[in-house]
Parts: C-alpha cells; structure tokens; sequence
C-alpha cells in the first residue's frame, strides 16, 4: 500500500477513536446527573406524601376523639329517655339523638376516606422508597463507572494525541490540510469503498478510479465529496 495512503488511513483511525473516547465521556456526566435528578424529585415527593401522612393521622385521631365524645353523649341522652315527664321532652330529647347519630356517621365516613387516602399514600411511598434504593445502587455504579473512564480515557486519549502528532509530521502538508478541511466540514477525510461507490457521500466512482482505488498504490479523493478513498480487503 502507499505509504502515504496508509498515513491518511491510520490519522483517520485515530481521530475516530478520539471521537469515540470523548463523546462516551461526554455522556456518561450526563446520565448520572439525571438519575440524580430523579432521585431528588423522588425525594421531594417522599417529603409531600410522608407530609400529607402525618396531616391525616392528625386528623383522623381529632376525628376518632369527637367519635367517642358523640358516642358518650348519645349513651347519655338514651339514658335521659327514661327519665323524661313529657312527650314534648321526650321529643326533644330524640331529636337530639338523631342529629348525633346524623354527626357520627358524617364523622365515620369522613374517617374512612382519610383511611383510604392514607393507605394509597402509604402504597406510593412504599414503591418510592424502594426505587430510590435502586437508583442509589445504580447511581453508585455509574459513578464508579464514569471515574474509570475519565482516568482511563484520559491516558488513552494522551497516547493518542501522540500517535496523532507522529502521524501527521509524515503526511504531506497538502494532504494534510485536505484531510483536515474535510474533517472540520464532514467529521471524516478518509472512507473507505463501498462497493463502487465513495465510503463518505455514497456516489457512484469512475470504473477507472475503482480500480486504481482498489490497487491501494494511488490516492484519489472523490470527485463529488473530496473524501480520501481507498479499498478496505
Ligand atoms: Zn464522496
């Protein structure tokens, strides 16, 4: 192969590795940042619904003392019914009962659907509480994770940028000025053969270009993108 081809070939290579390496370390940061986001909005939840829990234990225990009271009130008028003289006290008195039992049902049902809330919430910060002990777990990893590919990227990425700058001090300047021009404009300045066709913009090659492509002894850009072509075996 020329050598001057397999130059191009090899920065190519490593500029792709670069890319690689940075944009993985570039995305790592930002899932582990969003679950913890989610672990934070999870939280604040588990802050409302433990909140809103306790309210409604408050008032369900205010709601079972006004129970009793009404209870020992009602216990205390049915008592009273035997002692009344006159119809007119006895109806009194039975009204009287009537708007307690009326006033305990009301707090019954009432007490029932706080219950019910209580339970649902109950419920959701049950499956809260263990999703956060998921994501923590996870998160835990992705950390480990993110601070091993940033210390390995790290070193990998310096012995790179060596072989990148050894590489480059071979090619030609002009070649060199190509590839990065086309580099800067399309992410790649070598491709290699697809078919008949260039490996970057898909456009059908002169026969005679593929052939002297296929040699790997010329280099030819390609007529409609200015890639850098040669043959892949
Ligand atoms: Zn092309």
């Amino acid at each position: 192969m020329n050598q001057e081809l397999e130059n191009l070939i090899s920065l190519q290579h490593i500029d792709s590795k670069i890319l690689d390496i940075e944009s993985l370390a570039g995305d790592l940061p930002q899932k582990v940042e969003k679950k913890e986001q989610t672990l934070k909005n999870i939280s604040d939840e588990l802050v409302i619904s433990n909140n809103r829990i306790e309210e409604l234990e408050k008032e369900n225990r205010k709601l079972q003392s006004e129970i009793e009271d009404s209870e020992s009130s009602l216990a205390k008028y049915k008592e009273q019914l035997f002692l009344v003289k006159s119809n007119k006290e006895y109806d009194a008195l039975n009204n009287e009962i009537d708007h307690i039992k009326k006033a305990i049902s009301e707090f019954e049902e009432r007490y029932i659907l706080i219950e019910e809330e209580k339970e649902n919430l109950l419920k959701s910060k049950e499956s809260n509480e263990s999703e956060i002990d998921t994501l923590n777990e996870t998160l835990e990893k992705e950390k480990i994770k993110l601070n091993n590919a940033i210390k390995d990227s790290k070193s990998d990425l310096e012995k790179l940028h060596l072989d990148k700058k050894n590489i480059e001090s071979k090619i030609n300047s002009s070649h060199l000025n190509q590839y990065n021009t086309l580099k800067s404009a399309k992410g790649i300045g070598v491709a290699p053969l697809n078919g008949n066709c260039c490996g970057s913009c898909y456009s059908m090659l002169p026969p005679q270009m593929v052939v002297e492509i296929k040699s790997n002894n010329i280099i030819h850009s390609c007529p409609s993108c200015g890639v850098y072509a040669y043959w892949e075996e």
